[in-house]
């Protein structure tokens, strides 16, 4: 990590020591932080940067941002902490630069794009963002029972016998979902940030305040609880659903019940790209990317001119086609 305002190196590991050895020291010696000063309402809360003093209005969800005027970062501790202290974050692996070259990438790879979305100032309006998530798994039991039919059918000669055999279907399953993963801010679009999943959890790190440094960071406004009823009513219909599957028998009927055993959650915050792309006329486009992998999810404004152009030609290679299949066929 560096300090952007003094400009010295220091590594992660380092703050945990730092934060281990310091004796309850006033000011934090690694981390900006900033005490509330007033509150305007709505969530929103005004801090003063402790470089330059200035006032920094922050969101109700934002966690980590940046001072307006000296850029250095400004991390609101109060809001990653106690019971909204993350149990693990995902760095990001995608540095700035990389971000806009994954990006570059994609939207040459994509044909109808009006050209003027590449231009090198829009791509400069990248942020890092963690966001919040709520990562989950579910163990459980299911039970079915009903009644099944097998019917077999053999012929021999004239003669073709049928025989319907009847079945007590008892089943038990035991079910471990893992990787279940639910956004944790309610105002972010769903699509987006199911789009962009997965991450590699196996990259996840104990949350340490320090890899904020630099970026933004929102905290989570969705309960537990709410994502954690969401996950096993999702388990439950996928459980029920697998048990329920005729497996060889011709017909099955019966019912099913699944029973949720132990149910880990986390929370934990996931980096990703956001860009903003404003055109003159209409609604601004948004887009996120992955900060682990790059995956992009977003709409692109489409050229309507070069789209009907290439829809022009195809359709005249369409026609022509036709004429010749008549030619040949009539
Ligand atoms: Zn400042």
């Amino acid at each position: 990590m560096r300090k952007p305002y003094c400009g010295s190196d220091f590594r992660i590991t380092d703050i945990q020591q730092e934060k281990e050895t310091a004796a309850q020291p006033a000011p934090q010696a690694a981390l900006d932080e900033t005490a509330a000063a007033t509150v305007p309402g709505d969530g929103y809360m005004e801090y003063h940067c402790q470089n330059c003093g200035a006032e920094v209005v922050t969101g109700p969800t934002t966690a980590a941002t940046r001072c307006y005027f000296c850029h250095s970062p400004v991390t609101l501790t109060d809001r990653l902490s106690g019971e909204f202290k993350p149990n693990q974050v995902v760095p990001f692996a995608l540095d700035k630069r990389g971000a806009e070259q994954a990006f570059q990438k994609w939207i040459r790879s994509k044909h109808f794009v009006d050209r003027r979305f590449l231009s090198e100032d829009q791509l400069t309006m990248f942020s890092g963002v963690y966001y919040p998530y709520w990562l989950g798994s579910v163990r459980g039991t299911t039970t079915f029972d009903g009644t099944g039919t097998k019917v077999d059918t053999s012929v021999s000669g004239s003669r073709m016998t049928t025989i319907t055999s009847y079945y007590n279907v008892h089943r038990e399953a035991e079910n471990h979902f893992t990787g279940l993963v639910r956004k944790a801010l309610q105002r972010v679009d769903k699509r987006m940030a199911d789009g962009i999943q997965p991450y590699r959890m196996n990259e996840a790190k104990g949350y340490n305040p320090g890899y904020l440094s630099g970026f933004m960071a929102e905290m989570r406004d969705v309960e537990q609880e709410a994502a954690r009823s969401d996950m096993l009513e999702n388990c439950r219909s996928r459980a029920e659903n697998m048990i329920r599957e005729k497996r060889g028998l011709n017909t099955l009927k019966g019912t099913a019940h699944f029973t949720p055993g132990q149910v880990y959650m986390h929370y934990a915050l996931m980096p990703a790209w956001i860009l903003t792309y404003k055109s003159e006329r209409e609604k601004p486009y948004y887009f996120m990317m992955n900060g682990q992998t790059g995956k992009i999810f977003g709409r692109l404004p489409i050229k309507q001119s070069k789209l009907l152009a290439v829809s022009a030609i195809l359709g005249g290679i369409v026609a022509a086609l036709l004429c010749v299949g008549g030619a040949m066929l009539w």
